[in-house]
């Protein structure tokens, strides 16, 4: 289960205010800064303020909370930098490359063309049918 604030938690030090940030936005329940090694200008993180690991451990509210702050904040970035569009990013675990173990979002403005990112790019290859339907009723067969 989640806890309010974790001492050994980065974001919930950020939260608590122990540690600095560029704040862009916050509400009851959520905060949004700017990531200190931004992948573009403009790269900005959306967090609750309560401490929860991953999206499986996240509740309802929270994360209702964050989208809907994310969505402001997306706005406020596309504005701001002037950039076409802008990837939502959000990572699980440490298999997933997940290194601040506190939920957060990570809004990302592009213009792939131009950016030099490389980031949610990939050729579609397709995919085996049957293996697709299986895993798909795996997955049903899981919830
Ligand atoms: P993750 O890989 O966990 O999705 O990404 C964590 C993100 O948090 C990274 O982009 C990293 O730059 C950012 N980050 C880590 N520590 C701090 C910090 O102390 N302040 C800010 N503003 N961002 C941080
Ligand atoms: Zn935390």
């Amino acid at each position: 289960m989640s806890q309010d604030y974790k001492d050994d938690c980065i974001f919930c030090q950020i939260v608590s205010g122990q540690v600095p940030c560029f704040k862009v936005y916050e509400d009851e329940r959520t905060l949004a800064f700017a990531d200190i090694n931004p992948l573009i200008p403009g790269h900005t993180l959306v967090i609750p303020k309560a401490h929860f690991a991953n999206l499986m451990e996240m509740s309802p509210g929270d994360l209702a909370a964050v989208h809907q702050a994310s969505q402001k904040v997306a706005r406020a970035i596309l504005k701001a930098t002037g950039m076409p569009g802008l990837v939502v990013m959000q990572l699980n675990g440490r298999a997933a490359n997940q290194v601040v173990m506190h939920y957060h979002i990570h809004l990302v403005p592009r213009d792939k063309d131009k950016d030099g990112l490389n980031l949610a790019q990939w050729e579609p290859m397709p995919g085996d049918m049957k293996a697709i339907e299986a895993m798909a009723e795996k997955i049903r067969a899981s919830l």
